[in-house]
């Protein structure tokens, strides 16, 4: 096989490896952010139980200095009894009492009623705090974990970058710049095996002439329908080998039949 072309297929394996750490990278972490992603949900909810908590706590505050007020009042009243003198005074003071006492009541209900409130919110505001807490732990010891395997990750790719511009060293330049521009569209898919007589980047059939230069191995050739570099993979099953003999189902083949009826 043509050197520059080994080299090819062997760069192209490193390059689809170290790629291959990215995903195992963002799995590696993935827990880890899903729990911060939680952590944030939760501080998110605190923040609103506590403005509710705070608005609760100031409609309790009022309602306390209105039943201060009305105590005052009733005092007040108390003593007015001792001035009273005529039936029509007394209704009016009965009157007027009666309704302050109305009044204490419901500010007096009010407040246990907000107060359940309060507490309810302090309650959710204490068992989401729990549960960031319990979140943090978890996280902790995830981390540890999680960085044993990132750095057995960052690890091998290290290795494997290494491999690689030991490798493209010895490569020569136009021929690296000319795959890497293949890369930039086609990714790990820029060398790739004929599969089934077909390019293996477009699955576009090759015509025979073609076929047999690739299976020469003695340049590097591209795909004329996607531009991909090609090779026949010596490793692939039998059925790819078989293929070579099988010309007769070809597209060119076809195209030509008339021609060459024509010339005999
Ligand atoms: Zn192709």
């Amino acid at each position: 096989m043509n050197r520059y072309l080994q080299q090819l297929i062997e760069v192209a394996e490193i390059d689809k490896k170290i790629d291959s750490f990215e995903p195992r990278i963002v799995e590696a972490k993935f827990e880890v952010n899903q729990m911060i992603k939680q952590k944030d949900k939760l501080a998110n909810e605190i923040t609103l139980l506590e403005d509710d908590h705070k608005e609760v706590s100031l409609k309790i505050s009022k309602n306390e200095t209105h039943l201060a007020e009305l105590n005052k009042k009733l005092e007040d009243i108390a003593r007015k009894w001792k001035m009273v003198k005529t039936e029509k005074e007394n209704k009016a003071l009965s009157l007027e009492e009666e309704i302050l006492k109305e009044q204490v009541t419901f500010a007096n209900e009010e407040i246990e009623r907000l107060s359940k409130n309060r507490n309810a919110k302090e309650e959710e505001i204490a068992s989401r705090q729990d549960e960031i807490e319990s979140l943090n732990t978890r996280e902790q010891e995830l981390r540890v974990s999680v960085q044993g395997v990132l750095d057995e990750i960052y690890k091998q790719r290290e290795e494997i970058l290494h491999t690689k511009i030991e490798l493209t060293k010895n490569m020569d330049p136009k021929i690296t710049h000319f795959y890497e521009k293949i890369r930039k569209w086609a990714r790990n898919t820029s060398v790739v095996p004929i599969y089934k007589h077909a390019c293996g980047g477009c699955f576009i059939r090759l015509n025979d002439k073609l076929y047999i230069d690739i299976s020469k191995s003695e340049d590097i050739i591209t795909c004329p329908h996607c531009g991909r570099i090609l090779y026949v993979d010596e490793n692939a099953p039998v059925q790819e080998k078989e293929t070579k003999s099988k010309t007769k189902k070809e597209k060119e083949p076809k195209a030509q039949e008339p021609a060459l009826e024509a010339v005999e």
